[in-house]
C-alpha cells in the first residue's frame, strides 16, 4: 500500500472526548471515527486489524469443530417473549416498530434465534453435538457507552452456541471452547488470564471470562500468586478467619449529633471502621430489604442480586429509608429494624460493634449478632480485597485489573426449556437441548491490544494483528534513485507475501517517522541517501529503541525471521 493513497487521517491533537489510551490512539492514528455515542466506523487500517482478529478466531473455532453461519440482527418480539427476555432485557435492548406496528429488537445476543433455528431442523440425538457460530454486529443500548470500542452500543462479537444431548456432552463442548479461547489469546500475543466469572443475567452455572491484563481495565480480578486461583471480583470468594471471642458488653445508645458516615464515627468517637457495621437499604423488585457488612467493606451487589433472584435491585431513596426505619441514611442499623436483614458472613466474627440506632443522631455501641438482632440470612455479600484469604489455598489474594474480552457460559437447558426446543434421545424420548454460549468481543479485543501495547509515540501492534507488518520509508522522495530503490524493495516484499506500506509522501522524514510510530507498524525500514551509497538500509523494530543497519540484500530474510 502506498501511504500517498492510503486513507488514514491522523490527528496531531488528542481528541478531547477520548479518556483512555486505546480510544485516543485509535482516533489519532486514523483507525476509527465516531458517528454517535458508542457507534463507530472502522477505517482501512482499523478494519484490517479487525479482520486479522476475526481470522484467528475463525481458524480456532473451525479447528474446535465450529460451523460458521450468519443470523439476522432484526428479530421479532415474539421470539424474545417466548424466552421471557423481551421484559428482562429492559432498556439495554434497542427496539423497532415496523410499518404494521409489529415489534422487533436489534439483537444484543442470539440465544433465542439459534435455539429456534436448531430446534426447527435438528430432531435426533444422532445430529448432536452441534457447534454453531457467527461474527457480526451486536446492539446494546449501554447505560454508559464509553472508552471508544471498549463499551460500544454497536460492536462486533463472535458468538458460538453449543448443543449437546446431556451435561457430559456440554462439559466436552465447554472445554473445547475453553482451550480454543486460550489458543486464540496466545496467538494474538496478548497477556491474559482466565478467571471464574459470575454467569449474570443470562443464567446457567459454570462460566469463565478471558481477561486481557491492563492497568486501565474495567474489571478487577482477585488473583492468587500461589495457586493461580483467579476470579472476577464480582464472583471471587474468600475464607473467614476465626476471630478471638470477646465478652459481650452491654448494648448502649450514644448521642451522635450530625455524625452520618462511618468515617465520622471513626474521627469523632475513635471507633475504627472494622468495629462498625454499615447498613444499606435496597429495593429488590417490590420488597425493601436491609444489608449489613463490616464498616470498611463494599457490598457486592451481584452476589446480593443472585441470592435474592430479583430482577431489579437498587438502593432505596431517603423517603423509603425514613418510612422503614424512622431515621435517615446516617442512622440506619439492624437493631429493632422491621425488615429482612441480610448479613455478610464477616459480621458473625465481629463483637461489640457500633451501628446506627434507627433514630436520627443516635448510634448503638456494643452491638452483637444473635443477642441484639437476628439476621434473616448470613451469606457472602462483600467484595474481596487485596490481602483476603485465597479460598483455594489459604495464601493472600492480590487484585489486578483486566479487560473482559471473552466470556464462556454453560447455559444448560435454560433456553431450550423456555423455548421448548427438544430432540429425541436414543430411547425416543423428547429431551431439551443442553446448551452453552461463548462470546468474544472482536472490537473490544482490538482496543485491549492497544491498552497493553503502546508508548508515548503511539500504538505498538502485536505482529499477528498489525494492519501491515512493514513500513518502508524513503527519507526523501525527491531523490529519484532513493525512491526507485524503495519501490523495488516494496515490490520484493509484496511478492514474498509480506504486508508492506511504502511512505511515498513528499513529507519530511520526521513526519513520516512520527506517523509510522503512531499507527504502530512493527518493522520500519528506512532508506537514507548516505547509507544507501553503501547499499544499506536502517531497520527498526517498533518495540525497540535501537536501529540496525543491514545490507539491502538481507532485508527479506531478516523480515521473515521476525515475522515467522
Ligand atoms: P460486560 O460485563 O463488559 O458488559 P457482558 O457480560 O455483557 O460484558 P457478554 O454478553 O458475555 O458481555 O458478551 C461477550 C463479549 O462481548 C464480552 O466478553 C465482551 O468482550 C464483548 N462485549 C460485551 N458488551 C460489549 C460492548 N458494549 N462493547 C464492546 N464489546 C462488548
Ligand atoms: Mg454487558
Amino acid at each position: 500500500m502506498k501511504a500517498s493513497e492510503l486513507f488514514y487521517p491522523t490527528l496531531r491533537e488528542v481528541p478531547s472526548e477520548a479518556e483512555i489510551i486505546s480510544h485516543q490512539l485509535l482516533l489519532r492514528a486514523g483507525f476509527i471515527r465516531r458517528t454517535t455515542a458508542g457507534v463507530y466506523s472502522y477505517l482501512p487500517l482499523g478494519y484490517r486489524v479487525i479482520r486479522k482478529i476475526m481470522q484467528i478466531v475463525r481458524e480456532e473455532m473451525d479447528r474446535a469443530g465450529g460451523q460458521e453461519v450468519l443470523m439476522p440482527i432484526i428479530q421479532p418480539k415474539e421470539l424474545w417473549e417466548k424466552s421471557g427476555r423481551w421484559e428482562v432485557y429492559g432498556d439495554e435492548m434497542f427496539r423497532l416498530i415496523d410499518r404494521h406496528n409489529r415489534g422487533f429488537s436489534l439483537a444484543p445476543t442470539h440465544e433465542e434465534l439459534i435455539t429456534t433455528l436448531v430446534d426447527a431442523d435438528v430432531h435426533s440425538y444422532r445430529d448432536l453435538p452441534l457447534l454453531i457460530y457467527q461474527m457480526q454486529n451486536k446492539y446494546r443500548d449501554e447505560v454508559r457507552p464509553r472508552f471508544g470500542l471498549m463499551r460500544g452500543r454497536e460492536f462486533i462479537m463472535k458468538d458460538l452456541y453449543s448443543f449437546d444431548i446431556d451435561e457430559n456432552g456440554l462439559d466436552i463442548s465447554y472445554h473445547k471452547m475453553y482451550d480454543a479461547y486460550k489458543r486464540i489469546y496466545e496467538r494474538l500475543n496478548l497477556k491474559f488470564r482466565v478467571v471464574e466469572a459470575d454467569s449474570g443475567a443470562i443464567g446457567g452455572n459454570e462460566s469463565h471470562e478471558f481477561m486481557v491484563l491492563a492497568d486501565n481495565g474495567e474489571s478487577e480480578i482477585a488473583y492468587c500468586e500461589n495457586c493461580n486461583y483467579a476470579a472476577n471480583v464480582e464472583k471471587a470468594e474468600t475464607i473467614l478467619l476465626e476471630q478471638d471471642k470477646e465478652d459481650l458488653l452491654e448494648l448502649t445508645k450514644i448521642h451522635t449529633p450530625g455524625e452520618r458516615t462511618i468515617q465520622d464515627i471513626v474521627d469523632n468517637f475513635n471507633i475504627p471502621a472494622f468495629k462498625q457495621i454499615k447498613t444499606l437499604m435496597y429495593m429488590a423488585d417490590e420488597e425493601v430489604v436491609a444489608v449489613i457488612l463490616r464498616g470498611d467493606r463494599e457490598l457486592n451487589e451481584i452476589k446480593l442480586k443472585n441470592f435474592l433472584a430479583c430482577q431489579d435491585l437498587y438502593m432505596a431513596d431517603e423517603n423509603t429509608v425514613r418510612a422503614n426505619c424512622g431515621a435517615s441514611f446516617g442512622s440506619l442499623g439492624p437493631v429493632g429494624l422491621n425488615l429482612k436483614v441480610y448479613a455478610d458472613t464477616e459480621v458473625t466474627a465481629m463483637y461489640n460493634f457500633a451501628c446506627g440506632a434507627n433514630v436520627d443522631d443516635y448510634h448503638y455501641i456494643n452491638v452483637n449478632v444473635g443477642r441484639d438482632f437476628v439476621p434473616e440470612k448470613i451469606l457472602d455479600l462483600r467484595n474481596v480485597v487485596k490481602g483476603d484469604i485465597c479460598p483455594e489455598c489459604g495464601e493472600l489474594l492480590d487484585i489486578i485489573r483486566g479487560i473482559e474480552v471473552g466470556h464462556i457460559f454453560k447455559l444448560g437447558t435454560k433456553y431450550s426449556e423456555s423455548m421448548e426446543a427438544t430432540f429425541l434421545d436414543a430411547s425416543g424420548q423428547a429431551k431439551p437441548f443442553v446448551m452453552g454460549c461463548y462470546g468474544i468481543g472482536i472490537s473490544r479485543t482490538m482496543a485491549a491490544a492497544i491498552e497493553q501495547n503502546y508508548d508515548e509515540n503511539g500504538i505498538i501492534w502485536p505482529l499477528p494483528i498489525a494492519p501491515y507488518q512493514v513500513i518502508i520509508v524513503p527519507v526523501n522522495v525527491k531523490n529519484a534513485e532513493l525512491l526507485k530503490a524503495a519501490l523495488s524493495l516494496y515490490e520484493e516484499l509484496n511478492q514474498a507475501g509480506i504486508e508492506a506500506i511504502i511512505d511515498d509522501r513528499d513529507e519530511r522524514a520526521g513526519v513520516k517517522f512520527k506517523d509510522a510510530d503512531l499507527i504502530g507498524i512493527p518493522i520500519r525500514i528506512t532508506l537514507g541517501p548516505k547509507s544507501w551509497q553503501e547499499k544499506q538500509v536502517e531497520m527498526k523494530k517498533r518495540w525497540e529503541k535501537d536501529v540496525e543497519f543491514i545490507n539491502r540484500d538481507e532485508v527479506l530474510a531478516k523480515v521473515k525471521a521476525i515475522i515467522y
